[in-house]
């Protein structure tokens, strides 16, 4: 089976000395065990300061240790042009396997079957990715491009449940693509898709009666059909609160803090009341959704991660489809920065106002985020509380009313 990739993911090539960011800062880096014995064992003076190691307290080969962050969130192997002492010393082959991947994600179906993109917390793979006319053509092997259909489980993996799942997979891949279709609805449509398809991995045969059911009806309705700014800024108002709260061990989430900070007073304190902060934000938002490019940057967004998180559809994990949640509440922090800036820049809008903001959350949603065991994310209880103000009942609607 070949490896599947976006044609933004082969154009790609890390800034180096000249990003503006850098990928580690504010993060926790895990070193797999045979680097952390490599180090270890390592005579280099570098490597002998090893308080900058933390072995796990149950320690998993590929979660063996850590690399402990300076105080300021920086990794202490950076050199003074912010770059790894590590790679520069003894190449890409010596460093852990989170830092040699970064930004690429890779969704390992078998040994050969491999699905590759870029993570848009690195702002040079965001710039690709949304803003490159054809970036989320797909290509096997860097050479074929799929036109059609794309297989993402292997022919000796398969079963009813990720046969149905690949088909949904590539029907709501095929939607994304589709400019005249609105995205809420098709965010509305894929989380119905996933709702039917224990259904459908019985009923195999109603396959396509059954989705072209649902995309015929809840193509063409108005989902959000009434004023939820409200709602928006109420949440807005919770994160704010909720990541001023946090306590930070680096300038990394602090910068983060402050951009909110930023979004908040912007769209809530600067008002006298909660009535003309709804005024501004409404007309800010008008001016958001006439931006056309809009489009097809969030469009470009939700197939990069659709792709990249391809196991929601083919596999039977508890908690995968938190992965799709998660994807459009990042989708509306984004844009409530994107709104921000408009409202803080007389109506003024620019590409920069939405891939910054995107590859910012991107970079630190996990704030936001707590594990399960099985290594599936879930959203921190505090943030469940303030989803929940807005549908009690079901996660999936209040994120899609927030990001719409
Ligand atoms: S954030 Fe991206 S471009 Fe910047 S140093 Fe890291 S990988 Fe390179």
């Amino acid at each position: 089976m070949p490896e599947i990739t976006p044609k933004y993911y082969n154009e790609f090539s890390c800034l180096g000395e000249k990003c503006e960011e850098t990928c580690c800062q504010g993060w926790v880096i895990s070193v797999d065990k045979n680097t952390f014995e490599k180090y270890e064992s390592s005579k280099d003076v570098m490597f002998k300061k090893n308080s900058y190691f933390n072995k796990m307290p149950e320690p998993t080969d590929s979660f063996h240790g850590i690399i402990k962050m300076k105080k300021d969130g920086f990794c202490p192997f950076l050199n003074g042009k912010n770059l790894c002492s590590i790679q520069k010393s003894y190449g890409e082959n010596y460093l852990s396997s989170t830092c040699k991947t970064f930004p690429r994600r890779n969704i390992k179906y078998s040994n050969n079957q491999n699905i590759r993109t870029l993570s848009m917390a690195c702002p040079e793979a965001a710039r690709l990715c949304l803003t490159t006319d054809d970036a989320m053509k797909i290509f096997e092997d860097n050479y074929y491009e799929k036109k059609n259909y794309i297989e993402i489980v292997p022919k000796q993996s398969r079963d009813s449940h990720n046969i149905v799942g690949e088909k949904l997979f590539n029907k709501t891949f095929s939607l994304l693509k589709d400019n005249n279709i609105p995205l809420t609805n098709i965010l509305f449509v894929t989380e119905q898709f996933l709702n039917e398809q224990a259904n459908l991995a019985i009923h195999q045969d109603k396959f396509e009666n059954v989705t072209k059911h649902l995309v015929d009806e809840l193509i063409p309705i108005n989902i959000v059909n009434f004023d939820n700014s409200f709602f928006k800024l109420g949440f807005l108002e919770d994160i704010f609160c909720f990541v001023n709260n946090l306590t930070y061990d680096n300038k990394s989430n602090e910068k983060f803090k402050f951009i909110l900070k930023n979004v908040y007073d912007d769209l809530v304190t600067k008002f006298k009341n909660f009535d003309d902060a709804t005024v501004n934000f409404n007309r800010s938002l008008k001016i958001f959704n006439k931006f056309e490019e809009k489009n097809q940057i969030y469009r470009k967004l939700f197939q990069n991660e659709i792709l990249s998180h391809a196991q929601i559809f083919t596999n039977t994990t508890p908690f995968c489809r938190n992965r799709f949640y998660i994807t459009i509440f990042s989708a509306a922090i984004s844009k409530l920065i994107s709104i921000s800036r408009i409202s803080n820049n007389d109506g003024m809008i620019n590409l920069e106002d939405l891939i910054e903001p995107i590859q910012k959350v991107a970079k630190h949603h996990g704030l936001f985020l707590e594990f399960y065991k099985n290594m599936e994310y879930k959203f921190n209880d505090k943030i469940l509380n303030s989803l929940n103000k807005i549908d009690r009942n079901n996660v999936f609607n209040s994120v899609l009313f927030l990001f719409h």
